[in-house]
């Protein structure tokens, strides 16, 4: 447990884990003035990292979002994406797999998004669907999903051979605060388009999906892509929560990125240089005492 970044992260074979030993609410100690005033500083450090790892393109980042309906996976969207700059971010939602998608490996739909280096990419919902809706819901053979906590393992350990640095959040509601949100939904019309009767159903088989949950949590943690399980019952909790312990996990590449920035800027000055030295008499020509300046 790891109490500074405000969540429990897994990043090894737990066969004990019980989500209901785990905590959806907020810590005790956070209010919500604090949480939205530090998340504001926050989100302008991850903004300056990202720039950092856009110019020096030697990592990418993927952030994948798994939770229960109104957890909160469209919310860190909102916010989180909110505070990239979308050069260089990309929003991915995986819904009912096409026909098409079908018809390959179930990693095939998600491997083709997987982010470049520079690039940070946020999956709503993910591979991990493959072993939670299409395991409760009986959607493929047993024999045939079970196989699928391997493979998921090597596909994410493959990425991070590829300088990918993967996080993975869990967003973590109650049951009750599943049916408050489901409810306020109802009552609230600038919302009711999000009615979906599927909900419910999903609601009915509660405690299959948190089965499902546990086995992911308990057998696809890895040192290298470790799951993070958010309390997310507080919607200003959780954003603080997803947004510490991402920049907790990419603060360290700062340097590297920085140094690579430098080296690339050192170079680039020391062709121009050379150009300059080269073509001396060109240069006066053209282009001198032009003090316009961009972006
Ligand atoms: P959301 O609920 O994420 O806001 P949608 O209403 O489009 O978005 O729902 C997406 C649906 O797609 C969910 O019910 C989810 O369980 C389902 N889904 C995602 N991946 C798969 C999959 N691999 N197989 C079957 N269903 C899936």
């Amino acid at each position: 447990m790891a109490s500074k970044t405000y969540v429990t992260t897994i990043d090894e074979r737990d066969t004990k884990l019980r989500l209901d030993d785990i905590s959806t609410e907020p810590d005790k100690g956070v209010t919500r003035e604090d949480a939205e005033a530090r998340f504001g500083e926050l989100s302008a450090e991850l903004f300056g990292l990202q720039d950092l790892l856009w110019g020096a393109k030697t990592h990418s980042v993927l952030i994948v979002l798994q939770g229960m309906d109104t957890a909160g996976k469209d919310g860190v969207i909102k916010h989180v994406a909110g505070c990239l700059n979308p050069r260089g971010t990309n929003v991915v939602s995986f819904g009912v797999p096409t026909k098409e998608e079908q018809e390959h490996d179930f990693l095939w739909r998600v491997h083709r998004h997987a982010p470049r280096k520079g690039e940070l990419a946020l999956f709503n919902r993910s591979h991990y669907e493959d072993v939670l809706v299409v395991r409760v819901n009986n959607l493929v053979p047993e024999s045939l999903w079970k196989e699928r906590y391997g493979h998921i393992r090597d596909f994410e350990e493959l990425l991070c051979e590829h300088d990918t640095i993967v996080l993975k959040f869990f967003l973590h509601i109650s049951k009750s605060e599943q049916e408050r949100r489901l409810l306020d939904r109802e009552k609230d019309p600038s919302t009711a388009w999000k009615l979906n009767v599927n909900d419910w159903r999903t609601r009915e088989k509660w405690r299959d999906f948190q089965d499902a949950y546990e086995e992911v949590l308990r057998r696809c943690a890895t040192p290298r892509a470790p799951w993070h399980i958010v309390p997310a019952d507080s919607k200003w909790f959780r954003n603080l929560a997803v947004i510490t312990t991402t920049l907790n996990t990419l603060r360290p590449y700062k340097k590297i990125w920085q140094r690579k920035l430098d080296d690339m800027g050192l170079r680039g000055a020391a062709e121009l240089a050379e150009y300059r030295r080269l073509q001396p008499a060109e240069r006066g020509k053209s282009g001198k005492g032009d003090s316009r300046k961009g972006d």
